[in-house]
């Protein structure tokens, strides 16, 4: 039988349908890794009653690439390290379109257009909805965009054009953050995200694991995160990129899921997405990834790093036999015959207001 914090835990989310404390869930989190089965069997079920068994797939495009004046020590593409990462102005909208088409022939649904920039400036926003626009008219695919700091007549035009989800990381603790970005706030970082939602578009806000901070200040991200009630969380692990944070110690695979599942006690309707350095951290143990809560991944490359072939992706969701996301709905989009953008209705999922306690 599942230890006391994991019955706590399960009873709260399935039965009671209530959010947990930060008390339970650092109780969950103070188990033995002896206990992580249990912890990822609860994680896992879940998902499955807030979310189904649907796997959502994204494609990116780093359309922009390098040379970006903030200084996250985290990024290889900050102008402030030599870390031999690519360099190129914004591509031309016909290379986007192109990628868009790959994104739909490797089965995904969205596909998310991102620049290295602090925010955009007015020409590259007008660039940046021309290729919206394109790519909606030539693929039919959800669309989202990440293009740094928002103003908020910015956010009002990107969801104007039919951005369906802007991606905002938060990308680590308020804790933790001071000590690898010195030139915007943490909370420069909450003022987009709420701009973004306020503008009507969905959010995906998440952040990268394994950059020193405790096991307590990830669990407190968790519950950052879910203050903002993101549509989808992405999960990266922090890669060695000749940025300064490229010498921590690599978080291991347990620690890994671990972090997942805990993710999934916190945000138990979020697309949980796992992206950038799961090849690198979980290794074999990918699939366990999405048996400890996850539901989505990008597919195809990252931003600077290559992924791996989408149809070993395909192939891990059929054994494990979760379909992927498809159709209208919540976390899809399809473009109507007029090339009309339906703003999404807001989740037809089940949703529990998460509070901290
Ligand atoms: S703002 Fe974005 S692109 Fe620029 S250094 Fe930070 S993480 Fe990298």
């Amino acid at each position: 039988m599942p230890s006391l914090p994991l019955q706590v835990a399960e009873q709260a989310l399935l039965d009671e349908r209530r959010s947990l404390t930060r008390d339970e869930v650092r109780s969950v989190a103070a188990l033995p890794f002896d206990e992580l089965p249990d912890l990822i069997a609860l994680a896992h079920k879940v998902r499955l009653t807030y979310c189904g068994a649907d796997v959502e797939l994204e494609s990116l495009i780093n359309a922009k690439s390098g040379a970006c004046p903030e200084d996250c020590a985290f990024c290889s593409q900050s102008v402030k390290f030599d870390t031999g990462v690519d360099v190129y102005a914004y591509l031309d909208v016909d290379e986007v379109v192109e990628a868009a088409r790959a994104t739909r022939a490797a089965g995904a649904t969205q596909f998310c257009i991102v620049v290295a920039v602090r925010g955009p400036s007015e020409r590259l926003l007008n660039k940046v909805i021309e290729t919206v626009d394109a790519v909606h008219a030539e693929t039919g695919l959800e669309v989202a965009c990440s293009l740094g700091l928002l103003t908020r007549p910015q956010a009002e035009r990107l969801a104007a054009a039919g951005v369906r989800r802007y991606n905002h990381n938060l990308e680590a603790p308020r804790e933790v953050f001071p000590s690898i970005c010195t030139t915007h706030t943490y909370d420069d970082r909450v003022e987009t995200a709420k701009l973004a939602i306020d503008a009507g578009m969905e959010l995906c806000c998440g952040g990268i694991l394994g950059m020193g901070e405790t096991l307590d200040q990830r669990i407190d991200f968790a519950f950052e995160l879910a203050e903002l009630e993101p549509c989808e969380v992405p999960i990266n692990f922090l890669l060695p990129s000749g940025t300064p944070l490229g010498e921590q110690r690599k978080i291991t695979p347990r620690e890994a899921l671990q972090a997942i599942a805990l993710f999934r006690l916190v945000l138990p309707s979020a697309w949980l997405r796992l992206a950038g350095g799961r090849e690198y951290v979980l290794g074999e143990l990918q699939g366990m990834g999405l048996l400890a809560g996850a539901n989505a991944l990008i597919v195809g490359n990252y931003l600077t790093t290559g992924g791996r072939a989408p149809e070993e992706d395909h192939a891990l969701l059929e054994a494990l036999g979760m379909p992927v996301a498809d159709g209208p709905g919540e976390g899809r989009f399809v473009i109507d015959a007029t090339g009309t953008h339906n703003l999404p209705a807001r989740p037809v999922r089940s949703t529990i207001p998460v509070t901290s306690a």
